[in-house]
């Protein structure tokens, strides 16, 4: 099936084992035939239905007539100088377009997933916020994503992170579906804890991730050392407050015995001081978690990254932490590809 600017085409990429199952049977076949489907798209990770060779010629004739494998089209590729990190421009059936990201780092293969078109948040140091919120990403669309990078990687991919362009606790039902099918043993079979879902802090999302306790990691981009300092930076913290988040990010756990991860993203000026360092220590120290330090990359707004001499500072009032504490220098920015560079024109 061709595709067209102006008509919306079925993808088989984003549909469930039940839903390829009635698909099937839409079609007249038995509903085995879905699950052959679900194993020719997730597990044998097939791009056309020509390749699906155990399925009578019949069968395989009319869902081409009815149907296209991948939601997305991919539109540009751009290399890291070091050829190890790898930006990708996405197009949706609609026109509207987004990045992911393949990173490479010794042996390890990540996929950074993009959730939606755009991001309502508007953290003020974020490229993708200068946006606005334009829509929210299909299941397909961010799966899709992950089986076109992962045939473009070498090797297995260790890491799924959903740090891409939105806020994917806005996107909580198709995010947490998404992830179910990156999961599915029977199909492309990611360990739970390989894949990690970060969210600038929306609380009641936070519980529900809580209660419904789901195995994936969770990230929460804490950026700032008090309520007064996040609020700036962070205008979701009006209703989002600090205190409500942290007590909500402990609650999560020890309700399901695991470790959050809290981003920082470190500005000169902002919250690169001594005393953010040691308010961290204090605000985290009660916590199972880990904090994940990340130097400021450009983005053409108004912050910059600390001098190094201060980032090191910073992080040695951190040594004394409980918890541990990793520094993330963003692979690919001179592609633009580091966290909180993507951004996109929309159509
Ligand atoms: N909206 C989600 C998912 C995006 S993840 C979230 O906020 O967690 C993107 C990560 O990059 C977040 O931790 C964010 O705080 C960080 N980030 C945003 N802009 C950045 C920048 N200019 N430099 C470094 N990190 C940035």
């Amino acid at each position: 099936m061709n595709h067209s600017q102006n008509l919306k085409y079925q993808a088989l990429v984003g549909m469930s084992k039940t839903q390829l199952e009635s698909f099937a049977v839409s079609l007249g076949e038995q509903s085995y035939r879905g699950r052959q489907l679900f194993d020719w798209l997730y597990h044998q990770k097939k791009d056309t239905i020509d390749e699906m060779t155990d399925l009578p010629a019949r069968f395989r004739n009319q869902v081409k007539n009815s149907a296209i494998v991948h939601p997305l089209i991919q539109v540009a590729q751009s290399d890291s100088g070091s050829k190890r990190t790898k930006k990708f421009l996405f197009q949706l059936q609609n026109g509207n377009q987004i990045e992911s990201v393949l990173m490479k780092d010794g042996s390890r293969n990540t996929i950074c997933l993009s959730t939606q078109v755009g991001c309502a948040v508007n953290c003020d140091f974020c490229a993708t916020a200068t946006m606005g919120f334009v829509q929210n990403l299909s299941i397909g669309e961010i799966v899709d994503q992950f089986l076109q990078l992962k045939k473009l990687s070498f090797g297995p991919i260790n890491n799924v992170v959903f740090m891409g362009m939105g806020e994917p606790l806005l996107n909580y039902k198709n995010v947490i579906a998404a992830a179910d099918l990156l999961h599915d043993p029977d199909g492309i079979n990611m360990g739970s804890k390989r894949i990690t879902i970060s969210t600038a802090g929306i609380i009641s999302k936070i519980k529900q991730f809580s209660i419904e306790a789901h195995k994936y990691k969770l990230a929460i981009s804490l950026n700032a050392s008090n309520q007064e300092q996040r609020i700036r930076i962070m205008p979701i913290s009006a209703t989002q407050p600090l205190d409500e988040l942290i007590s909500v990010a402990r609650n999560y756990t020890l309700e399901n015995k695991t470790r959050v991860t809290f981003e920082y993203v470190l500005m000169k000026d902002i919250n690169e001081k001594i005393e953010d360092a040691q308010r961290l220590l204090v605000m985290l120290s009660s916590i199972n978690c880990k904090l994940n330090v990340i130097p400021y990359n450009k983005t053409g707004r108004d912050y910059v990254r600390p001098k190094d001499e201060n980032i090191q500072s910073f992080l040695s009032i951190l040594e004394k932490a409980p918890f541990p504490v990793t520094v993330r220098w963003s692979k690919g920015v001179e592609i633009d590809a580091g966290c909180g560079q993507l951004v996109t024109r929309t159509k």
